[in-house]
């Protein structure tokens, strides 16, 4: 599609985003497809997130539409849905940035050029207005989809907003696009620690979230953008071949998961990994502590007992529970969830068996002092 005509492209946008037309409708100022719906219009991809921008007011173009509208104050956006389809407006805006890092500051713009003029690379940086079929692309966008190219659209882009290079690396490792050199050469300079951890790492598992993942963390590693832990990548493999399995995809988110893999500090999960063959008991009490991706990145480092932690022991559960324990005496607080650990402990040892096992192991664990 990226050398497809515009009529063509016009027709491909009305038959994938069919709700375009109310939009249209409904519009009273000049309406904007933008960023990676039509980049994913020109690499004649399926549909993507579909972002508008309206030179005016959202939460009007909002209002008129019917949809249900989530503003949000300070960026003047509004979410609405449309067809079953969730679609973000917002109004076209310049960014400045006080600092490196910084959070920018945001000004409404006069035109849909000066919008575009904000973002990330050239690529995501063209825009379709809604009246009529012509591609606004001030940076070169559509040529640089034709190289598969990753390129800036100034000098301090990096700096401005570092996430930019996590970014980078979730485009390039998705599409197999380069680097522009000159955009390579800035890439290279950038400082994430000037940006808040949450932003850090919400960018970050935006990366993780691909399917492209390991090739992302690899290229960041690559432009000196992160450091791996050792192994990092090895890691995050295992640590994804294991969320093949329901039993981790349950219990384990996988961005949060990835992430660590590659780039966590050493932590609790070496030292989980590091027990060999606990007894049920034993493994339950040291799992249960623990934040289950602690649980996964011990396992891929080799704690293979969490399998079966997983899969039955964790599964194991009294058939008494706290009224038992009141109805035989024991005060409300404290003691009843202590009684009652002990004799599930003492179950999964093998120790007891049965209703009553469990109440008398639960009482005398909770009547102790
Ligand atoms: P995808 O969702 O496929 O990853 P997208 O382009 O929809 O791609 P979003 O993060 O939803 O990505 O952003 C929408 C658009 O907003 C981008 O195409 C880009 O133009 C702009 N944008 C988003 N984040 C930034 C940023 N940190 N700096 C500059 N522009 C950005």
């Amino acid at each position: 599609m990226v050398g497809a005509s515009m009529d063509d492209l016009a027709a491909a946008l009305q038959r994938i985003y069919p709700e375009l037309e109310v939009v249209q409708r409904a519009a009273q100022e000049p309406v904007y497809v933008v960023g990676g719906a039509v980049r994913d219009l020109l690499l004649g991809r399926a549909r993507a997130d579909l972002d508008l921008v309206v030179v005016g007011d959202p939460a009007a173009l909002a209002e008129r539409l019917g949809g249900a509208a989530v503003e949000h104050a300070r960026f003047r956006t509004a979410k609405l849905e449309l067809d079953g389809h969730e679609v973000d407006v917002a109004t076209a805006r310049t960014e400045t940035y006080p600092h490196p890092g910084a959070l920018p500051v945001v000004e409404p713009a006069a035109t849909i050029e000066e919008d575009l003029g904000r973002r990330d690379f050239t690529v995501n940086a063209m825009a379709v207005p809604l009246e009529g079929p012509r591609l606004i692309d001030p940076h070169g966008g559509r040529e640089d989809l034709e190289r598969a190219l990753l390129r800036v659209l100034h000098e301090r882009s990096f700096v401005d907003d570092p996430t930019r290079a996590i970014r980078a690396a979730r485009y390039a490792a998705r599409f197999r696009f380069a680097l522009e050199p000159h955009t390579e050469r800035l890439l290279r300079q950038t400082d994430l620690t000037t940006v808040s951890a949450d932003r850090r790492r919400a960018e970050l598992e935006r990366l993780a979230a691909e399917g492209t993942a390991r090739e992302g963390f690899e290229l960041l590693a690559e432009w000196r953008v992160i450091d791996l832990r050792p192994d990092g990548l090895k890691l995050l493999e295992a640590v994804d071949e294991l969320l093949r399995s329901p039993h981790w995809a349950e219990l384990v988110p996988r961005e949060r998961a990835l992430v660590a893999a590659a780039l966590g500090p050493p932590g609790a999960e070496e030292v989980l990994a590091s027990v060999w063959k606990p007894r049920p008991g034993e493994g339950v009490e040291m799992a249960e502590r623990r934040d289950p991706v602690e649980l996964i990145l011990a396992r891929a480092m080799g704690a293979d007992w969490l399998d079966r932690y997983l899969t039955s022991w964790c599964k194991v559960e009294l058939e008494i529970d706290g009224d038992d324990l009141i109805a035989a005496g024991v005060a409300q607080g404290p003691a009843i969830g202590r009684g009652l650990q002990a004799a599930r402990l003492q179950k999964l040892e093998g120790e007891i068996s049965g209703r009553d096992d469990e109440l008398a192991a639960a009482l005398a664990a909770a009547l102790q002092d």
